[in-house]
């Protein structure tokens, strides 16, 4: 009896085995531009070569044909990231075609923010080190100079506690990063408390800038907060106007990926 069961069950199994799996795997979104690989491939290596990514940050874009899937590279060091390790995945993070490459625990922070964000076409979480003593005291983080002006808005803090209670920090699920990107809500930046920042942006270019420069803007207004007495803050009105036209993104990217692909 018990071999009878256990042969229905292998014969089950061989039956379903590759084919049931293929018919989980959600479908491509198409191929891409291999110019926008590049841009991925590139910020990878800028944000890592900048000191926002360390050997375990990400960042992501959409799908230009298919909002509903992005991309990201392979769980591995983001300044060694080249084309050939970008995977495809669809919003509830599950791959398209895994072949066996290991994930980022940690990529639902993508899939769940792309689901609420139609305007965002790239994530990046990062362990950006100068905005860490922000996610864990009472000061908050406010645009010191133009070219962080973007934090005009406001830059809320994740409490991964008020989410998941006594966690080992890490956004492993999606009911965590739901709660993440419901806590960024309509910003381009939100910290996450003794961790690190998700940033968001219309592009890859766009988002990659924000992230140097909201890691820049940290480093300054601890070194101004250190100096003692009020802030000179940005106004609101005046990152408001900065905003409105934050110039094209080629002049910072070309001399960032220059530099960090000359390495
Ligand atoms: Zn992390």
């Amino acid at each position: 009896m018990l071999s009878v069961r256990m042969t229905a069950i292998a014969l089950l199994w061989l039956m379903a085995g590759p084919d049931f799996a293929a018919a989980q795997a959600p479908a491509s979104g198409g191929p891409v531009d291999a110019a926008l690989i590049e841009d991925l491939v590139a910020a990878n290596r800028i944000l890592a070569d900048q000191g926002v990514l360390d050997a375990y940050g990400h960042v992501s874009i959409r799908h230009p044909a298919n909002p509903n899937r992005y991309l990201v590279s392979r769980a591995m060091s983001p300044a060694n990231v080249t084309a050939a390790d970008i995977m495809e995945f669809d919003l509830d993070s599950n791959p398209v075609d895994q072949r066996g490459r290991s994930m980022f625990l940690e990529r639902f922070i993508h899939g769940e923010i792309y689901k609420v964000r139609p305007d965002v076409n790239s994530v990046i979480h990062s362990h950006s080190p100068a905005v860490i003593p922000f996610g864990i005291t009472k000061v908050p983080l406010r645009p010191v100079f133009h070219t962080a002006a973007f934090l005009y808005v406001g830059v809320p803090v994740f409490e991964i506690r008020d989410a998941g209670g006594t966690t080992d920090m890490l956004v492993r699920n999606a009911a965590l990063a739901h709660a993440l990107a419901a806590t960024l809500g309509d910003k381009p930046v939100a910290l996450m408390r003794g961790h690190g920042n998700v940033v968001v942006g219309p592009n890859v270019k766009r988002a990659t800038i924000r992230a140097v420069y909201t890691e820049v803007d940290a480093r300054l207004q601890t070194v101004a907060l250190g100096l003692g007495g009020p802030i000179n803050y940005l106004s609101p009105e005046e990152g408001a106007l900065r905003e409105k036209n934050p110039g094209e993104e080629g002049r910072a990217w070309d001399g960032w990926k220059e530099k960090a692909l000359r390495k």
